[in-house]
């Protein structure tokens, strides 16, 4: 944890949470602790596929292995949330094996996708714990991938840049585990850095870290709402962006994605472009603008001018893109009448999932209560509220205290 004002939202310290995990394995084998956390993406929805500019955070809800090394090709890796053990060997990571998808998938795949890349691999025996909601978009899946790249590798090896090791993950979880996610989950959860979020290009896969304004802390809702995004609606979002992108290289120089298009670009062309894609374009072209706008705001410390960035990009989602949902913006705009709250939008593909909101320290209770007293009378729904931290990217922990 950094220097958050709130306690540990787990209920245990974070040394008692370790000497639990290592009583698991035999206390006569040196054992090592690993963490990986999971992310929330500040601004810049939609944006990753169009070669644009995302800006997640590593939170400080996490997962952890404890992982007992073994002179076997071997994994053996119990899920303490799942209460369940899993295995697999080097020898049989081929794609065409695997049987019915399962969770050891996600550490399997990175295993496949190390050695793919040349790097060696180490077996173990372990435990796994975590924090992070599955399934709720904080990215349960890429800090489990991470948390796994670091107990999987062999010690005396060197260690591949966070981003490389992201793009490593990533390439697992596209083609081993089967999801078509793009870089951001990997790379925040490797790359994050304490009291700062990243700005990521997604075109050459750089970051630099922005830095959050103190006295702010994050705060995540859940909806809960089961819709997400479905994937015929992503993929439809996905060739409308890709229309815009053909019919406006058709006049301009140099135009491949929509990271490529600016504003006055886009009003050149409008006339030209069906009207369903115009608005997504618009979406893309303008949200691009708001998380470079937003890194300078913070940067200044300009919280009036991030407040408005993050209304801008949800009303443009809402209006534009057309991926929100009527719980999303109830989330919002029960958030926006909260005093303290800096700023507020929905995050992550959309249709369900979360909102995730800027707040001053000492107001994050105050939208906890409204959440938890408004939401579920508007919407039906039960709400979670996660008050959390950017934190360094995943690796090693130093052994606790005896
Ligand atoms: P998320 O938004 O949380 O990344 P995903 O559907 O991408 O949602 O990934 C969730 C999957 O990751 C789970 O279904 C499970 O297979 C795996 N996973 C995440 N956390 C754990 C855990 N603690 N134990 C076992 N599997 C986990
Ligand atoms: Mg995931």
């Amino acid at each position: 944890m950094t220097d958050s004002p709130t306690p540990d939202l787990v209920g245990r310290s974070a040394a008692a949470r370790d000497a639990a995990l290592l009583a698991r394995l035999d206390p006569s084998r040196p054992a090592t602790l690993v963490r990986a956390p999971g992310r929330v993406n500040l601004i810049g929805e939609h944006t990753d596929y169009n070669q644009g500019f995302v800006l997640p955070a590593a939170i400080d809800l996490e997962v952890w292995i404890a992982a007992e090394p073994w002179d076997l090709p071997r994994v053996e890796l119990t899920s303490l949330e799942l209460g369940e053990t899993c295995s697999f060997e080097f020898d049989n990571l081929g794609l065409a094996s695997r049987e019915a998808a399962s969770w050891i998938d996600y550490v399997a795949g990175t295993a496949w996708a190390m050695r793919e890349a040349g790097l060696p691999l180490r077996g173990f025996r372990g435990v796994l714990d975590s924090t992070i909601p599955v399934g709720s978009g904080l990215s349960s899946s890429a800090a489990l991938e991470m948390a796994s790249s670091w107990a999987l590798a062999e010690p005396s090896a060197e260690r591949p840049s966070p981003s490389r090791m992201a793009a490593i993950a990533q390439r697992g979880e596209n083609a081993y585990v089967g999801v078509n996610c793009g870089i951001m989950d990997q790379f925040a959860s490797a790359a994050g850095e304490a009291g700062h979020s990243l700005l990521i290009d997604c075109r050459v896969n750089e970051f630099r870290p922005a830095p959050i304004p103190s006295g702010l802390s994050i705060v995540v809702c859940d909806t809960g709402s089961p819709r997400r995004l479905s994937s015929s609606e992503y993929n439809t979002r996905r060739s409308e962006c890709e229309e815009g992108v053909a019919v406006i290289a058709e006049r301009e120089q140099g135009v491949t994605a929509l990271r490529d298009v600016d504003a006055a670009m886009l009003a050149r062309n409008r006339s030209r472009l069906r009207e369903v894609v115009a608005r997504r374009c618009q979406h893309i072209v303008e949200e691009d603008a708001r998380v470079a706008a937003t890194v300078t705001a913070m940067a200044a410390g300009d919280l009036a001018e991030v407040g408005r960035l993050f209304a801008a990009s949800h009303a443009s989602l809402r209006d534009l893109y057309e991926v929100s949902s009527p719980a999303l913006d109830a989330m919002v705009e029960i958030a926006e009448g909260v005093p303290g709250v800096v700023a507020s939008r929905m995050t992550g593909a959309g249709f369900g999932g979360c909102t995730v909101n800027l707040v001053r320290y000492g107001a994050e209770q105050a939208l906890r209560e409204r959440v938890m007293s408004e939401y579920p009378a508007r919407m039906g729904l039960q709400p979670r509220v996660w008050i959390v931290a950017a934190v360094d990217g995943a690796g090693p922990m130093p052994p606790p205290a005896a």
